[in-house]
């Protein structure tokens, strides 16, 4: 994962164009059976149009002593996003409604888009900003915005259901490591360890899709079957910092990856900031929309919107580490495999089993049962045929690999049955 961001962190990407398709391309090296779609420009998604095709080559700005500004091949953030090409010389007074910097962090570059209204402009530190002089500067953008398509990557691992679990990731940002990049390859590590798995009972899609626009585009030609299938699904992003961990919710709040993602940090003692959906701001805003109601949620380090370097230059390969990529690829790994154990049971029996006959209660009767016996009586009461085994763990309070284990336990001493 980490080799993989280093490798795809240089490229200039967007929500169209050569850096998506090369990101893609990365991806598909690594799994050649991840498909790439293109979208054409123009098409309806939706209440939305697919965009002209942007292809930056260089950009920068000359100033009145002749030094090079805010240069695109230094950093592809000094580039508004699908700024137009142009090539001029104005005022710095004329200039400064195309420059964009933030007081408050004077030595950062910000990260801005102008995707849908024709525009240009230039990222820079407030403090570089500051100290420009008065006089005339020459603008320079080589890019190019024409009719071409959106690209997006998508996977299906099938398993022995068509029930689908599904990952969504966005690789449409340029140069930035925790916001999007870090999803991108956890994403790819998650997919590359279940191809090689022979015993999945989910099937497992993964979405490497522009966030927003590309979501939407997915959803275009996907949503009546997603809607059927799709059992929980997970927005991976904000994955490679040392931050805390953070859960965003869906809509609803109690739907299954919800309850999975929180399950799972309860079972193991992880404390972790929760969110409320008003505090939405990637595609769970897309997924769970009403009129869409997809059962996602995300669990993330460090939150889109809440830490310091959030789109700005200061989200850079500093920030990721190898140990925070690889524990919370090992977190999403304890999900999938809780939901591939989250079966439904049913008794065998009219009224209590009888355990002892079986083994499974002490027939000296001493009125204390130890852990295991207390797990058991326990689970008897709740398994009904409708409940997961998620919520049984909830309801009885242990730990669902302990509950799972024991389910196991009295499905072989044909006390419970599986129902789904
Ligand atoms: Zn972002």
């Amino acid at each position: 994962m980490w080799d993989h961001a280093n490798q795809l962190f240089p490229i200039c990407r967007s929500i169209t164009g050569d850096g998506l398709r090369q990101t893609l391309g990365h991806l598909k090296k690594v799994i050649p059976k991840i498909e790439i779609k293109g979208i054409p420009s123009g098409q309806k998604i939706f209440d939305w149009t697919i965009p002209d095709e942007w292809n930056p080559k260089n950009a920068y700005m000359i100033g009145p002593d002749g030094e090079k500004i805010a240069n695109f091949h230094e950093n592809n953030l000094h580039l508004v996003s699908y700024s137009v090409p142009m090539h001029k010389r104005m005022s710095l007074s004329d200039l400064q409604s195309h420059l964009h910097s933030i007081v408050e962090k004077p030595d950062l570059i910000p990260y801005r888009t102008s995707y849908y209204k024709r525009d240009w402009g230039f990222c820079l530190p407030h403090r570089t900003r500051q100290n420009l002089k008065d006089g005339i500067y020459e603008i320079y953008i080589d890019s190019e915005i024409k009719p071409g398509v959106l690209n997006y990557g998508e996977l299906l691992i099938p398993g022995q259901t068509e029930k689908e679990i599904m990952f969504s990731t966005y690789p449409c940002h340029p140069s930035l490591a925790n916001d999007s990049l870090s999803g991108v390859v956890i994403a790819l590590a998650l997919a590359k360890n279940l191809m090689n798995r022979n015993d999945l009972y989910h099937s497992f899609r993964f979405l490497w899709t522009p966030e927003t626009i590309g979501s939407l585009a997915w959803l275009d030609s996907n949503i009546g079957r997603a809607k059927e299938v799709i059992q929980a699904g997970f927005v991976l992003t904000c994955l490679g910092d040392d931050g805390p961990l953070s859960y965003m919710p869906s809509r609803k709040g109690k739907t299954l990856a919800d309850r999975v993602i929180t399950k799972m940090l309860y079972d193991n003692n992880l404390a972790f900031d929760s969110y409320s959906f008003n505090q939405r701001g990637s595609d769970e805003r897309q997924f769970c929309h009403p009129n869409v109601d997809l059962p996602f949620a995300s669990l993330m380090r460090s939150i889109y919107g809440e830490y310091e370097e959030y789109h700005t230059s200061g989200d850079d390969m500093g920030l990721l580490s190898p140990a925070a990529l690889q524990e919370s690829f090992n977190l999403y790994f304890r999900i999938i495999e809780m939901l591939e154990k989250n079966r439904v049971y049913k008794p065998m029996t009219i009224g209590e089993p009888q355990l002892g006959k079986r083994n499974l209660y002490a027939n000296l009767s001493d009125s204390t049962l130890d852990e295991d016996e207390m797990v058991r009586f326990k689970i008897l009461g709740y398994a009904d045929g409708e409940l997961d085994l998620i919520s049984l763990s909830e309801i009885v309070d242990e730990p669902f690999d302990v509950v799972s284990s024991q389910v196991q336990i009295l499905v072989d001493a044909q006390v419970l049955e599986l129902v789904k």
